[in-house]
């Protein structure tokens, strides 16, 4: 059997650097939020694949409907036989989504397909070119989608020129030290200097950005989106690919919202580790691409399919969006007594939405100054203490907890106390 070392060792010969890693860690198995390595080495898993496994790893439920499919077929690309399921959870993610009249889905694979599908769909039905994204967001790494995240490096250094007619607009947040009036401010500037708002066809947000630090998109940025969009016929398209299925504590984090988006883009959690994205979302933008204009050869995958209704199923028998606030309250509580440690490193920002949680590593204890060289030092401790945590933020200065929703309350507490030793001073 082969060391973690070894396989590293192997695996920088034979892959290149950029696909970067936030662990040295080689998984043989995993069971919910446990996962063991190649040396039999067990760890408390906090990262869930990047808020992939809001139903654990190797759910039975999912495993025994992706195995019950596979015994029948694992593809015939939906464009040329169709299949129910796919039909049916587009059925029921239609009448889940918050979205206002008739709603219809699409499914790809990725979350990037997602989101530049939704960019096309919106494109399509309104004839427009422009898009307006945030700073700090994250919405995938193909050419549009890097374009539209709002964050240089690593996603855009050294990848050529930009898409054209997508703008940036500074997210609002505490910590970002951007008001809400600041944002919007901008964006007024944005519609004088460079682009008419008749031109633009979507503004797209997270409505808590997920790779750029946690950061809860305001109540009254979000309304003022919206007027916005309704005045000027923009399509307002949340990526709820990180924040989706029960992570916030809703089943979607637009819940949270007085107001509704056009389209919503779901990814991760939404097939329980299996590669399933899509858009849900107004029907008439929806309709509005010709045939063959979306899709993909793997695009809805039955396998995933099958997958992602059983995740439904789960969420209904397990109420795991309860939980997620359950666990959300729990994991706060015991962060901000270790935010009163003297003997732990000093925390800042401790924030959740659910069980979307994080918190900032800062120089001191009261201050605000971000010391990205010990958040690595505290996910490296954690990975020797035996848990896999993961980092993010603009500043990489944020741990973030992204905890199968399904995890038991005693591992969830064990996790934390491998978190505290990682986070001695
Ligand atoms: N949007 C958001 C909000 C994400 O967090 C991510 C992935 N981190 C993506 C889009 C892209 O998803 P994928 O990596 O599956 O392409």
């Amino acid at each position: 059997m082969s060391t973690n070392a070894e396989i590293f060792a192997r695996r920088e010969a034979a892959v290149p650097r950029g696909i970067g890693h936030s662990t040295p860690i080689s998984a043989q198995r995993a069971l919910n939020s446990e996962v063991w390595d190649v040396e039999g080495k067990r760890y408390v898993d906090f990262a869930g694949g990047i808020a992939v496994l809001n139903t654990g790893h190797c759910n039975p439920h999912v495993m025994a409907a992706v195995r019950e499919q596979m015994e029948r077929f694992t593809h015939t690309c939906f464009q040329v036989l169709l299949y129910e399921p796919y039909v049916t959870l587009a059925e029921r993610l239609n009448k889940l989504a918050p979205i206002d009249g008739a709603t219809k889905t699409a499914f790809f694979t990725t979350g990037a397909e997602a989101t530049e599908n939704a960019i096309k769909m919106a494109r399509a039905s309104t004839g427009r070119a422009g898009v307006i994204a945030f700073t700090g967001g994250f919405h995938g790494r193909t050419a549009m989608t890097m374009t539209m995240t709002g964050k240089v490096l690593p996603y855009k250094k050294g990848f050529g020129a930009a898409i054209p007619e997508v703008w940036h607009v500074p997210f609002p947040a505490p910590q970002l030290d951007v008001t809400v009036e600041e944002s919007l401010k901008y964006l007024g500037f944005l519609f004088k200097a460079d682009i008419d708002p008749a031109r633009v066809a979507a503004i797209i947000i997270e409505p808590v950005q997920g790779e750029g630090g946690f950061h809860q998109a305001p109540p009254e940025l979000m309304r003022a989106l919206r007027k916005i969009c309704d005045t000027h016929g923009i399509v307002l398209i949340a990526d709820e690919v990180q924040t989706g299925y029960g992570r916030t504590g809703k089943m979607f984090a637009m819940e949270h919202y007085d107001v509704k988006p056009d389209l919503i883009c779901v990814a991760k959690s939404l097939a329980g580790g299996f590669p399933l994205s899509g858009v849900i979302g107004k029907a008439a933008i929806m309709d509005a691409a010709d045939p063959g204009g979306l899709g993909g050869t793997y695009a809805g995958n039955p396998l995933a399919v099958a997958a992602a209704n059983a995740v439904l199923d789960v969420f209904d028998k397990d109420k795991l969006v309860d939980r997620a606030n359950v666990i959300g309250a729990h994991i706060v509580a015991r962060l901000k007594k270790m935010q009163q440690r003297n003997d732990l490193l000093p925390m800042a920002a401790v924030r959740a939405v659910g069980a979307m949680i994080a918190f900032d590593i800062v120089k001191e204890r009261g201050g605000e100054v971000p010391d990205a060289e010990m958040t690595k030092k505290v996910t490296a401790r954690a990975a020797d203490e035996g848990l896999i945590l993961l980092s993010c933020g603009t500043n990489f200065n944020t741990v973030r907890i992204l905890v199968p929703l399904t995890a038991e309350d005693n591992i969830i507490d064990e996790g934390l106390d491998k978190l505290e030793l990682a986070l001695s001073a």
